[in-house]
Formats: structure tokens, sequence, C-alpha cells
């Protein structure tokens, strides 16, 4: 089954006829779907699929117990109306880059497998990567367990409904022990190869990231009777942090985003006696995104107090920099580079993936394909069908290099 037909029978799966996104959250009918797909593509290729206690799904070539196996593959979630690239193009790669390798008479060494890791965007139960957290032990069961969605329906009620067993879930180290390589192939979130010209390029780093929520309180009142000069409004120093951390962002060759916002008591004619705001910055390394957060808060305290404001900063998550093993990401750069000559455009990423996740426990490498508009998380999100077959070529390559004699 080539790239092309495999897509497109994906292509229709929790697709919204509103918006043109994609709505394929955990444990849903089109997470379903899915997984239907998923394993129909692995009993075509003669592959083992397997699901493993943390609702991951495995398809297998060669025996798994045999070890240093060579994982690849993403995630076939999406966030609430995403695009069709983020996740399942690293999924339909992997299948199309066996069938590439077996075109080839490739004779494989190593155990291969593709994978697709459940619940990667996080849209329904807030956490990103639950799957891939949960079998690197870097979520607990007991805070996996009080994951809850917009319903109230909690991680575990969403498994069951789904037919799996919420009882298993847990650490695998067992199965990352078989695991000797993981390579995931993706969409670009960015412009990086647009701007390189290059159809394919390798990660070098995940950007560190973390989430702030400002909290400014000041007085409700009458937005009609209360002079300006009387007033403590929460709005006025919130706005002013909001283009602080442009700034500060772009002094830093940073990002600082606020998407999102609770207003109290949010009424029209009400001066606000809340604004709370969540800050999402992420930096090439760490010292960059401590100015940033640092400057931004020192800044905030400033407006608030000019406005009769109160402040309350709080971290609400952080993940540190991920760097990807160095000699999988050379040994990948090589391979992508032997045949032309030409240097392989390494690049980091503001944005999180399960290898990021995986990289503490075995050694992972990404590759990105090229993204013409850089948008995601969008029905928008696009790559062009021949980067998508470099993308396909490349993976191929490197699965050769690693898995076959
Ligand atoms: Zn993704």
């Amino acid at each position: 089954m080539s790239f092309h037909s495999m897509w497109a029978e994906l292509l229709p799966v929790g697709r919204s006829s509103a918006s043109g996104g994609y709505r394929r959250f955990a444990w849903t009918g089109a997470d379903a779907e899915c997984r239907a797909w998923f394993e129909d593509q692995a009993r075509t290729r003669g592959l083992a699929c397997e699901t493993d206690r943390n609702g991951n799904q495995w398809a297998w070539l060669g025996d798994p117990a045999a070890g240093d196996a060579v994982v690849t593959g993403s995630h076939l979630d999406s966030v609430p109306d995403g695009g069709a690239f983020d996740g399942p193009l690293g999924v339909v790669s992997a299948f199309a880059a066996l069938d590439e390798l077996r075109r080839r008479g490739a004779r494989f060494a190593r155990p291969l497998a593709i994978v697709n890791f459940g619940d990667e965007e996080g849209a329904r139960f807030g956490l990103a990567c639950v799957g891939s957290r949960l079998t690197a032990g870097a979520l607990t069961v007991e805070d996996a367990h009080r994951l809850t969605d917009g319903d109230g329906i909690t991680l575990p009620e969403a498994m069951e409904a789904a037919g799996y067993d919420p009882e298993a879930i847990g650490p695998d180290p067992e199965r990352l022990a078989r695991v000797g390589a993981y390579v995931e192939l993706h969409v670009e979130q960015g412009r990086a190869l647009d701007l390189t010209g290059d159809a394919v390029g390798v990660a070098s780093a995940i950007w560190p990231h973390g989430r702030w929520r400002f909290d400014f309180r000041g007085e409700a009142n009458h937005a009609g009777t209360t002079r300006l000069a009387d007033r403590s409004d929460p709005m006025m120093s919130y706005a002013e942090t909001v283009l602080a951390a442009r700034r500060e962002a772009e002094l830093a060759g940073a990002v600082a985003t606020f998407g999102k916002i609770a207003v109290e008591p949010n009424g029209v004619n009400a001066i606000p006696s809340l604004v709370r705001g969540w800050l999402d910055s992420r930096a090439a390394d760490q010292h960059s995104l401590d100015t940033v957060v640092t400057g931004i808060e020192k800044a905030a305290r400033e407006y608030a107090a000019a406005h009769g404001v109160d402040l309350d900063v709080v971290r609400e998550s952080f993940t540190p920099v991920v760097e990807f093993d160095h000699a999988l990401r050379d040994e990948l750069a090589r391979v992508l580079g032997k045949d032309t000559g030409l240097t392989v455009p390494v690049l980091g990423t503001g944005a999180g993936h399960d290898a990021g996740i995986l990289s503490a426990r075995v050694p992972t490498a990404m590759l990105f394909v090229r993204n013409p508009t850089g948008v995601s998380h969008s029905p928008a999100e696009s790559a062009a069908e021949d980067d998508c077959v470099a993308g396909v070529l490349a993976l191929a390559d490197v699965l050769e290099g690693l898995a076959c004699t």
C-alpha cells in the first residue's frame, strides 16, 4: 500500500466537517478508528500487533524478546481541530518506510517495531504524552488516575469504556529495555526547513518550556461610574504584561505567549476584580528561558504596583531541555548526507514529543519534514506530498542503517 493510499484512508477519520480540523481525542470513537487502521496496516504486512499496558500500539517485525529493537512511529491523536500531519505523518511514514526497505530487499539484523503512542496531544485530559510518560515512568499511576476530562470522566473510566484495562497502566521498564533506538518522524512545527530550502532535517533538542499562571487581583467596580483615576484595574497591568512578554521574548530569541485568560466577574460593564493569564514560554536553553520569564515577572510586578493591583505568579509546569542522543543524531545526519554529500540541517524545536519523553530512557532521535507555512495544530497544517515521500525515503535510509545488515 503506497504512502498516498494509506494517507487517503486515514484522512477522513475524526475530521470535523464544520472546521475541517481533526478531533481525534484519546479513547473516543475517532481514536478507536485510528487504532483499527493501525492494526489493519500491521496485519496487511504480517506484523505482530499488540497494545501495551498503557494503550500504546506496537507492530513488530522480528522477535521483540531479541532486544535492541529499532522502533519508529509517532501518534494518531490530535489537538482540538488539529491538522492532518502532526502525528499521523510519522506513523504512515513508518509503514511506508518498511515497505520501501522490503522493496530494497533489506535484511533485518535487529527487530523493528512501529508504534502508535496513545494520548500524545493531551487534548482530553490536559497532559501531553500520557502513553509514553506512563511507559517511561514519567507519570505516576496515582497522577494518571486523577486525570479528568471536561465532562468529569477520569482517565481510567475513559480507558475502561474504550475496552482497555485501566488497572494495568504503569511503568513498563521491560518493554523499554527491548528498545535499542527510537526514531520519530514528524512534520516540522515551524519554518526552519522552509527557510533553508530542505525537505528533511534532524532534531537536535527540544527546548525547555514551562507554563506560569499570573493572577492580577484588583477591585471590581462599575464601568460607567468609576473615575479612571480611582480604578484598580487588573486588566491594565495584564495587558501591559502581555506586551512585556513579547519584548522579552524578542530580546532573547525565545517565544512567550499568553494564550489563555480568565476574567472575573467577566462582565462587559464591570471593571474586573481578577485577571488570570497563563504564560507559555520556551527558549533554546535554560538560561534564556530564565531571563525571559524573570523579565516578564519583573515588568508585571511594576505594572501591578502602578495600578494598585496584587500579583501572584505560580509556575504550573516545567520541562527541562531534552538533548537527543548525540551519537544517534550524528548517525542520522551521516546517513542522510551520504548520497548527496550535503549537510542535513540539524534543528531545535519548541514542541514536545513522545521522543522527548523516551529520550530519558532510550537513545532517541527525530526527523522533521518541511512544513511550508510552519502552521501546526490547525487545519492549515501542511506538507507537500513530494516532501512526505522524501521523509519516507530518509526514514527508510535511517532504519536500514540502524536495523539492517
Ligand atoms: Zn505530534
